[in-house]
């Protein structure tokens, strides 16, 4: 009996742990849906980022041929703005995150970051570039530190220290009787979903990328805690540009422009006022989301 489930117990623990790293991995695909699809062409130089400015020029786009997604999309997220894609289901929102991540070519027109098209630059340069915050952050079985550091190797515990302090996630980690050191995952201490999330922003902090993706299509936090990371959300934006795809009121509401997408295009675009002003989709929306308030989907 021993014999049997020593080996079992060690490969449980293996399992779980080569599980858990996909996961961590998979978190990614679970975001943006697909695998890689597309390599380096040769000779591919790195993205050189100069202000981080985001541009979809005339940009078409299918998953299959017979059925375009996006249908001609213009638009320009400045260096250093925010921007927030809002739009029913379907309407190709997740889709502008995964061109951006180059998990597929663009078919038509041209998609660009401070001028270089992306189908010129290698993937890792592309990939650095750009954070991606889930809603749903996953954690290694390891400590809070070991779980923050991972978003850039080499990290320094100052740098550590600086990242969970601009997440807002230091004074709690602080008040632990092991600080840094507690074990947290699946077989550590348990975080609540704002405070995953609050790691989850202090390793992109970490990383340090000069565009952030926020796609909150699957956001599965309540709305209380939606509100305690607004703080940290915010800081992270600080001097970086911001795409979000948004469900939440907040986030739109301080976005520098809103972006209104239906069927692959864009029907209409400005500031919160200026839409509200204009009563259209916009506006529609916000009334609906105004009642329903409770229901984040229904953006
Ligand atoms: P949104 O995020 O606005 O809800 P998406 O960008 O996820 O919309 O999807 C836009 C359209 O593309 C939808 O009709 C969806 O069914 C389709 N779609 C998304 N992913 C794939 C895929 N991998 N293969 C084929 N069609 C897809
Ligand atoms: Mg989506």
């Amino acid at each position: 009996m021993i014999q049997i489930t020593m080996p079992l117990n060690f490969l449980g623990t293996v399992y779980r742990e080569i599980r858990q790293a996909l996961v961590d991995m998979g978190e990614m695909f679970t975001l943006l849906d697909q695998p890689p699809e597309v390599t380096d062409r040769p000779g591919a130089r790195p993205l050189r980022v100069t202000g981080g400015e985001v541009r979809f020029d005339a940009v078409e786009f299918g998953y299959d041929a017979a059925r375009p997604i996006l249908k001609g999309l213009d638009l320009t997220v400045g260096a250093g703005q925010r921007v927030a894609i809002v739009g029913p289901s379907g309407a190709g929102k997740s889709t502008i995150g995964r061109l951006l991540f180059r998990f597929y070519d663009v078919t038509g027109g041209a998609l660009r970051i401070d001028g270089q098209d992306l189908r010129d630059v290698t993937q890792d340069s592309l990939h650095a570039a750009i954070g991606v915050v889930p809603q749903d952050t996953v954690l290694f079985n390891d400590t809070i530190r070991y779980n923050i550091a991972y978003g850039r190797d080499g990290a320094t515990e100052d740098e550590i220290i600086a990242a969970a302090r601009a997440a807002r996630i230091h004074d709690f980690i602080r008040s632990l009787p092991e600080g840094y050191d507690t074990a947290v995952g699946e077989r550590g201490l348990k975080l609540s979903g704002g405070e995953k999330q609050r790691v989850g922003i202090a390793r992109t902090l970490l990383k340090d990328p000069p565009i952030l993706l926020l796609d909150e299509a699957t956001s599965a936090l309540d709305s209380q805690t939606e509100h305690d990371i607004q703080d940290s959300l915010r800081a992270m934006g600080e001097g970086r540009t911001v795409i979000t795809i948004a469900h939440r009121l907040s986030t739109v509401v301080d976005a520098d422009l809103i972006v209104v997408l239906e069927d692959g295009r864009i029907v209409e675009q400005g500031g919160h006022e200026a839409l509200l002003a204009r009563g259209g989709r916009y506006a529609a929306m916000w009334m609906r989301q105004a009642t329903e308030v409770s229901d984040p989907e229904r953006v």
